[in-house]
């Protein structure tokens, strides 16, 4: 029997099933292929719910340890995202190494296709970062395990738009809870990131009257948006301690931290970047200490996940946007609960969703 460890004592002499066990994943694939230059890892997370399925990323690791690191904590990841989403979905994710602007080939897409065959339906792929829809319409020549296939190929096409929709809904629910009103009409909400989901929600915020601040580092794009949507940009990265209703990160993770928690005059923190919380535990319950409502990333983006996963029996939008609006009722449990439980609410996301695939083991053990 393995003795699990700290799993940061693991990662010094790299012991990868000790990893893997201290993690709960289920299996780990390493795909490498001289003639094409493939060097791929596949990782299935936990299947208890259905099927594993994440993206594929593409990216320049610089060793393999931090692609394997990488992998097993998005796959993870991915577990709870469709847990808490009420999916029959397992958590998986793939992770290509090499640089998708110079290295991604046909052969390459194609005979990552094949490993992701060779695991039989364990494992469905789709797009993420360094990938786009035509990547898998390649690996769709090897396999049926692919999602996120473009609108003519009976595939849900680009899926920020449906997770905007969803992060809306995430703004909505907060809005109900602390102000007893999901109108946002006048309400201040800075959208930090004007990128493929930023853009949206920023109509969807705008359509409603609410009083939107945009900030992006990508100059030209900040001002295409905000012309076109009418509203004020910054172009400071200082946007921190703005005097604001609604903090929406919609960039990178990990801008919630000692240092903007200390500016923050928010009274939510609700947007789309993954991993917003620097130390998940801490700044959850800094944010909570300080008064600010958190709506928890995993639970609010995803929308992708679930425009993707009604591409497994027949992409219907329409039953993607129903399920995406959901969002709005599970953000309000997770806050009552939170409230009742005396937790902050990202532990009463996660607790939620491990309650979800704990009950679906014991049925399974019956
Ligand atoms: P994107 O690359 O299209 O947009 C990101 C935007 O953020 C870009 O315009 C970029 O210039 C800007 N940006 C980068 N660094 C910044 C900084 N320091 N300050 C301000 N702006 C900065 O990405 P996206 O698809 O819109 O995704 C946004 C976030 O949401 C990412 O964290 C992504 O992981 C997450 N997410 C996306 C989806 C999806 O469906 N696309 C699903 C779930 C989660």
């Amino acid at each position: 029997m393995l003795k699990v460890k700290n799993v940061n004592d693991y990662v010094k002499d790299f012991q990868v099933i000790e990893i893997m066990s201290n993690m709960n994943h289920e299996q780990l694939v390493f795909c490498n292929d001289k003639k094409t230059g493939l060097k791929a890892i596949i990782a299935i997370h936990d299947t208890t719910l259905g099927p594993a399925l994440g993206g594929t990323r593409m990216w320049n690791y610089n060793s393999s340890n931090e692609a394997i690191i990488d992998v097993l904590r998005l796959s993870r990841g991915m577990t709870f995202k469709a847990a808490i989403s009420g999916l029959s979905l397992g958590g998986g994710k793939a992770v290509i190494i090499g640089d998708s602007s110079k290295d991604k080939t046909e052969a390459l897409m194609r005979k990552f296709g094949e490993y992701v065959n060779s695991l039989g339906g364990r494992y469905i792929t789709a797009e993420d970062v360094g990938m786009n829809t035509s990547d898998m319409v390649l690996v769709k020549k090897e396999t049926n395990f692919v999602t996120g296939l473009p609108l003519d190929m009976g595939g849900g096409g680009n899926p920020s738009p449906v997770t905007a929709y969803g992060v809306y809904m995430g703004i909505k629910a907060s809005s109900k809870y602390i102000w007893g009103t999901d109108n946002l009409y006048s309400k201040k909400v800075l959208v930090q990131g004007v990128g493929h989901v930023g853009e949206n929600l920023v109509k969807h915020l705008t359509e409603e009257g609410a009083n939107v601040i945009i900030n992006d580092i990508n100059k030209s794009n900040l001002k295409r948006v905000s012309d076109l949507y009418n509203c004020k940009m910054i172009e400071s990265s200082k946007v921190y301690d703005l005097d604001v209703d609604i903090y929406s990160p919609c960039a990178l993770g990990a801008t919630i931290n000692d240092e903007t928690i200390e500016l923050l005059k928010c009274d939510i923190v609700a947007g789309a970047a993954n991993n917003q919380l620097k130390d998940e535990k801490k700044h959850s319950k800094m944010l909570q200490d300080k008064g600010i409502l958190y709506a928890p990333d995993f639970l609010i983006n995803a929308g992708g996940l679930i425009n993707v996963y009604s591409e497994i029996n027949g992409y219907d939008r329409e039953k993607a946007i129903s399920q995406t609006r959901k969002i709005f009722d599970t953000t309000l449990k997770i806050f009552h609960r939170s409230e009742k439980e005396n937790i902050t609410t990202h532990e009463a996301a996660y607790l939620l969703a491990q309650e979800r695939i704990n009950e679906t083991k014991k049925l399974k053990n019956n």
